[in-house]
């Protein structure tokens, strides 16, 4: 796959980001991230990705060069006069939930994305970003050539904008969210229940990640639960959620399949992915990562879980 490949199965709206970041382990200010950088990295090992995002005139041309290594899309990666959009999170000894210590929208408060119209994905994620952009882009695809969308959100925009997360979500067939949002979108505590009412809310799929501790899968009546690839050293998890969503979307769209069954396999990659993420700052450790990195991961990670 080249980067002139014009043709992109797949699409991806939401966050470019220049994030700062504070683990046990370290603090770094200047981290390239944002949802849909975390996406389109780890979804560009299975399948070309369009990013559809804005960044400020601040963003440093190395960042844009680390996505042009991989067949990513970046025509409609707009640089809008103003900041990029800032996040600064902090992981304690919990290293499955970050606290924001801040969130600067800047360049996404005026954004309005406009897609080319000869562009067609079959399959469409929208990031962790405004309900009102996911919605925007949304629009602007034609159903039934995208015949899957799945979005992300947190808990940022579950509390901040409901209703307009509400009319997304009604629109969309698959989620992919952590247990805390699960239980904040649904107002339920337990997962299971907190699943079927998301399932009630509009995406007939309906995927709750929980950090170290794995992912659940629901479709329909259908349940698979998988736990997390385990690591003796987590270095930063921040981008794992989007990682994971980038290594799911990227295998369905690659494979064309999104029964049960390859849904399974699909959630499967993604924590694979999801698993070289954590090993280093940002995007750094998926840089160095071959296909057949994943590959041999995902063989042991089959050996382990298997009974
Ligand atoms: P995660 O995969 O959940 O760890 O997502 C991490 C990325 O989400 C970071 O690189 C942030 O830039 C981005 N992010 C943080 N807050 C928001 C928000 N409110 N909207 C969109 N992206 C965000």
């Amino acid at each position: 796959m080249t980067r002139a490949s014009s043709h992109y199965p797949l699409m991806v709206v939401g966050t470019v980001a220049i994030d700062s970041v504070e683990t046990p382990f370290g603090k770094k200010d200047s981290v390239f991230g944002g949802s849909a950088s975390y996406f389109s990295y780890a979804a560009s090992f299975f399948t070309a990705v369009e990013l559809i995002a804005v960044v400020g005139e601040d963003f440093p041309g190395e960042y844009r060069k680390v996505l042009e290594e991989r067949p990513i899309g970046l025509e409609h990666l707009a640089t809008r006069q103003g900041k990029t959009f800032h996040w600064r999170g902090k992981y304690g000894s919990d290293l499955n939930t970050a606290e924001t210590l801040e969130t600067q929208l800047n360049v996404l408060v005026d954004f309005k994305p406009e897609l080319r119209n000869d562009r067609e994905p079959e399959y469409l994620f929208l990031a962790n970003i405004d309900p009102n952009l996911q919605m925007d882009v949304l629009n602007q695809v034609k159903r039934p050539k995208c015949r899957f969308v799945a979005c992300d959100t947190m808990n940022f925009w579950i509390e901040g904008k409901a209703l307009e997360l509400g009319k997304v979500l009604k629109r969309v067939d698959m989620i992919v969210v952590n247990d805390g949002e699960a239980r904040l979108l649904a107002k339920e505590a337990n997962l299971i229940k907190a699943a079927r009412k998301i399932q009630r809310m509009g995406p007939g799929v309906v995927i709750i990640k929980k950090g170290e501790h794995g992912a659940f899968l629901f479709q329909r009546e259908q349940f698979f639960a998988l736990p997390a690839y385990p690591l003796e050293e987590v270095f930063d998890p921040t981008g794992a959620g989007d990682s994971f969503a980038g290594g799911v979307m990227g295998y369905l769209a690659k494979t064309g399949d999104t029964d049960f069954e390859n849904l399974k396999r699909a959630v499967s990659y993604g924590a694979v992915v999801a698993s070289f993420t954590v090993e280093d700052f940002g995007l750094e450790r998926l840089r160095t990562l071959r296909a057949e990195d994943i590959e041999s991961r995902l063989a042991n990670f089959k050996r382990l879980c298997s009974f």
